[in-house]
Formats: structure tokens, sequence, C-alpha cells
């Protein structure tokens, strides 16, 4: 049986493709794993990939990939898997998600393999099934990237882009990146112009780096200046530590109280931000 605790990559016995049962999709999610390589350009310090490291998508088996998706399909629809692999409750195919063991952006092939998977969703006449692309945004000044998430926009396509923190010494701690408030806001502006997107945030607290006050105000700070750019946000998807982090540096990570996620949550309601706190 999968459950929310449990996000193996290899769950089906593929090399791209994994089923979860996720928490923040409430369902199913058939994941496209485009980094089985364990390679991220980010080194986010709550991570839960095993033996990351830095680097790139590898070259992609699209082939391999699709016949994978096409199964992984078949079997969700039409054969036992719900029955036997999915708790009761949650046996809802929710969307599809390139999500993975890094920055699924960073393959070559992204275009390629975004149109492929839009390809095989008609085929089996999931049209209105949710596309996501879960990133760290890192690539959205690529073209080929900006073409790949209009096309996703097309067909029900979702960007969840990374936003931890306000500050570039905040995102190196947590995302061992210094990306700076004008980058946050640059991506941001671009995924929004090519496709509907999320923000989606992970709160933790730990004894490095700023104190949680401080971060949580200068996040604030950072939604405040995005609110009042010329975009359409769809919201901001709130998530504490539900798995254990498997970087090392990461021993100190705790989970924040509920009443603190609930208390940020109204903090970004009141900057007229949908939320929701996962
Ligand atoms: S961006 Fe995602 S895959 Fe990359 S280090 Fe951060 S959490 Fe891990």
């Amino acid at each position: 049986m999968l459950n929310t605790h449990h996000h193996s990559r290899d769950s089906a016995g593929f090399r791209y493709v994994y089923p979860v049962v996720s928490r923040r999709a409430r369902g199913v999610s058939v994941g496209i794993n485009l980094n089985p390589n364990h390679c991220c350009n980010w080194h986010c310090v709550y991570c839960q990939v095993p033996s990351l490291s830095r680097g790139h998508a590898p070259v992609i088996d699209v082939q391999q990939l699709q016949l994978e998706l096409d199964a992984m399909l078949y079997d969700i629809l039409h054969g036992c898997f719900m029955e036997e692999r999915v708790p009761e409750g949650h046996r809802v195919l929710r969307d599809i998600a390139f999500s993975g063991n890094g920055e699924p952006s960073s393959s070559k092939q992204f275009q390629a393999i975004v149109n492929a998977v839009i390809e095989l969703k008609e085929r089996h006449a999931l049209k209105q099934l949710p596309l996501r692309l879960i990133t760290n945004g890192s690539y959205m000044r690529h073209k080929d990237v900006q073409q790949a998430m209009t096309s996703m926009s097309q067909h029900q396509g979702e960007i969840w882009i990374k936003v931890d923190a306000g500050t570039g010494e905040d995102s190196k701690r947590t995302n061992g990146v210094s990306i700076t408030r004008e980058h946050y806001l640059n991506h941001v502006e671009i995924a929004c112009r090519c496709c509907p997107t999320w923000i989606q945030s992970c709160f933790f607290d730990d004894d490095q780096g700023r104190t949680i006050a401080e971060r949580r105000a200068a996040y604030l700070a950072l939604l405040q200046q995005m609110k009042s750019m010329d975009i359409t946000l769809h919201g901001v998807l709130l998530y504490g530590l539900a798995r254990p982090s498997l970087q090392k540096e990461a021993k100190d990570l705790r989970a924040l109280p509920h009443a603190w996620m609930q208390s940020l949550a109204t903090d970004v309601r009141c900057l007229g931000f949908d939320v929701q706190l996962h």
C-alpha cells in the first residue's frame, strides 16, 4: 500500500514514472522523475532526495518514459492499481506531476517530454486531468521551458513554484543558493505569464541563520511585493515538514507548531492570496 509518508520513486518498478498518494493533491499523483541521477541545481536543507548532489537532469529515454506512463495510466484506469495499492478514501487520480529527484525543467528535453505527456493524457481521455510542474523556478528564463509551460497551460497545466525565503541570506540557508528578491520576482512573473501558477513554500524551525520571525517577515514582504505586480497568482501552498529531510546538515530541523503555520496562513490571506495549508 502507498501512503502519504513514503514517496519512493521506484514504487512501480519504473525508471521515470512513480505513483504516490499525495497529501497536497489529496489523492493519487503520478510523478514523472526526470532526475533519476539524484541531481539538482539547488540543495534545499529539507530535501527528501537521497544521495542528492548538484547537477542537472541526464539524457532521458523519452520512449521508455512514454511506455511507463502509458502502462501506469492503463493500470490506474482499467487495472487493479487503486484497489491493491491505494488506501480507501484516496482512490482518485488527481494529477500528473513533473516532480522527482531534482529540478525537472533542467532537462534539455523538457519541452519534448511535456508534449509527449500531453499526447498520452489525450490518448487516455484525461483532458481534464491537471498536469503540474513542481519547480524551483531557476530555469524560468529559458525559452524552451517557457514554451513548454505555455503548452501545459492549454492542457490543464499548473506551475507550483518554490518560494521559501524573502532574502538571499535566507534562501542560502534554506535552498543552498543565493537567490535575490529580484530573481524571485522575475521567476514568478515569467511563470504566471506562461501558465496558472501557485507559490509553494516550506517553513520549518532550526538553530541556524536568522530567526524564524525574521524569515517570516522577509517572506511576507516579498509576497506583498508580488501582490503589487501586474500578474495573476493563483495562490500560496504552505507546508511544513511531514517527512524527514535526507540531507546531513538538516539534523536540527524541527516542524513548526500547527498554530504557527495557521497564523502564517492568516497573514498570507491578509495580503489577498488564496492559501492552502498542508
Ligand atoms: S529544489 Fe527540490 S529536488 Fe532540488 S534540492 Fe530543493 S527540494 Fe530537493
